[in-house]
């Protein structure tokens, strides 16, 4: 996707220097240097893998951008975020967020409604049989909430974006795949961040690593609670040519928490549940279809996808990194800035994210109330609640 370029080996060499090292390629790192080099300021980005590699959390075609949460919080986080995807788009020059409406249903439905009437976020209620009529695409069950505002996002197509605005704006070779950084140490002036080839001293480093993210902050002798676990999504194709309605997102909130989306550009239908995945291990992880998996996600197709053929046309696995609370991390501890813990539902927030972590970075911002989030993250992501 950009040039890779290695880091120069430096054997006996003083340390490169560079004012701020991302550490990982994801939309919370590519997010974050991109915040960082649109305040002119000079970042480096490291990322073990190519920028959209499978066995990270970015990667695939597609993902839903909704304000339906059952906190309020996370309504009105959404909102942000939604402004600054605009900016990226302007900036960018394309479009990445594709509105579509998205259809809530099922047993948390009620909680998904009152959260966001309290963030006034722009939902409507309808009886199922008026959902049935207007959206016949998706079998709902019970009464069905609308969210207008929701859109699905051209996944690849924004990590693309990002890293063509990082690599002209920062400096020369700012962006580099292929380097796993296996290290880092913080003395309290700067952090000294090792990688197979070579080390570079950085006022600041900024490890969104994903689900790597703990066990690369364990070697700064920082901890923070992580566990990854591999879900898997299928691709459905329509039974017949396609003649209704565009296709609406649908969310099953609560129980099986069975999700759905158009892929942007194609006429095929992603499906996934979300936190139905088993642990995983990072460094060997088997993308094969998992045949439970399969048979609960062809079953949600078959459930709510009447135009649909239930026999996925593709399968794709992708790893979570959840937090135990499921809230993201977002922090500064010394030197050392973090972003992780997006626990599956992060891709939605990474411009914001990625503007948290370049304000504690370069401004050493600290958490901060409700009124004040749109300049700092909120104390419940703090590394400390653990
Ligand atoms: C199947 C699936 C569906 C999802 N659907 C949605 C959705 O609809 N809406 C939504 O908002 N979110 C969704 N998500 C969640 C969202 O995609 C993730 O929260 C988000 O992409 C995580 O991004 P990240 O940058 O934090 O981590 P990652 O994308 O995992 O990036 C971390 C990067 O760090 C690199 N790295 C790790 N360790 C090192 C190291 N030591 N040295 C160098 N590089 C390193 C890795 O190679 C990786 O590229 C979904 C996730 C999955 C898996």
């Amino acid at each position: 996707m950009t040039a890779s370029r290695p880091v120069p080996r430096r054997s006996g060499q003083p340390a490169e220097r560079a004012e701020f090292v991302v550490v990982g390629g994801g939309i919370t790192g590519l997010s974050a240097a991109w915040a960082l080099a649109r305040r002119g300021r000079e970042v480096v980005l490291l990322d073990q893998a190519e920028i959209g590699h499978r066995g990270g959390g970015s990667h695939g075609s597609c993902r839903i951008f909704r304000l339906g949460y059952d906190d309020p919080a996370y309504v009105s986080l959404a909102g942000l975020a939604r402004q600054l995807w605009t900016e990226l788009e302007h900036a960018s020059g394309e479009r990445l967020l594709h509105p579509t409406p998205q259809l809530t249903f099922g047993p948390q439905m009620p909680q998904v409604r009152a959260a966001m009437r309290q963030a006034g976020a722009a939902c409507e209620l309808l009886p199922a049989q008026e959902a049935a009529a207007r959206f016949p695409g998706v079998t709902v069950t019970g009464e069905v909430l609308v969210e207008p505002e929701s859109a699905v996002i051209a996944a690849d197509r924004a990590l693309a974006a990002l890293a063509s605005l990082v690599e002209p704006a920062a400096l020369a070779g700012a962006i580099r795949t292929g380097v796993r950084v296996t290290a880092l140490a913080d003395d309290g002036r700067s952090v000294r961040v090792s990688t197979a080839d070579g080390e570079i001293e950085a006022a600041r480093a900024i490890v969104c690593a994903g689900p790597w993210t703990a066990g690369l902050l364990a070697t700064a002798g920082i901890t923070v609670p992580a566990s990854a676990t591999l879900e898997q999504v299928a691709y459905f194709a329509p039974g017949a040519p396609a003649a209704g309605p565009a296709m609406p997102i649908f969310v099953h909130y609560g129980g099986e928490f069975a999700y759905g989306l158009p892929v942007p550009g194609s006429e095929r239908y992603k499906v996934g549940i979300h936190h139905g995945g088993p642990a995983v291990d990072l460094d060997h992880q088997h993308h094969a279809d998992d045949a439970a998996m399969s048979r609960r996600i062809a079953g949600a197709a078959r459930t709510f996808l009447p135009g649909f053929d239930p026999r996925p046309v593709a399968v794709e696995r992708c790893v979570y990194d959840n937090s135990p609370d499921t809230d993201f991390i977002v922090d500064r501890i010394g030197n050392v800035v973090v972003g992780s813990g997006t626990s599956g539902h992060g891709f939605k927030f990474g411009p914001l994210l990625g503007d948290w972590l370049a304000r504690l970075s370069a401004d050493g911002t600290a958490h901060l109330s409700q009124a004040d989030w749109p300049s700092g993250p909120p104390a419940r992501f703090a590394v400390s609640r653990f």
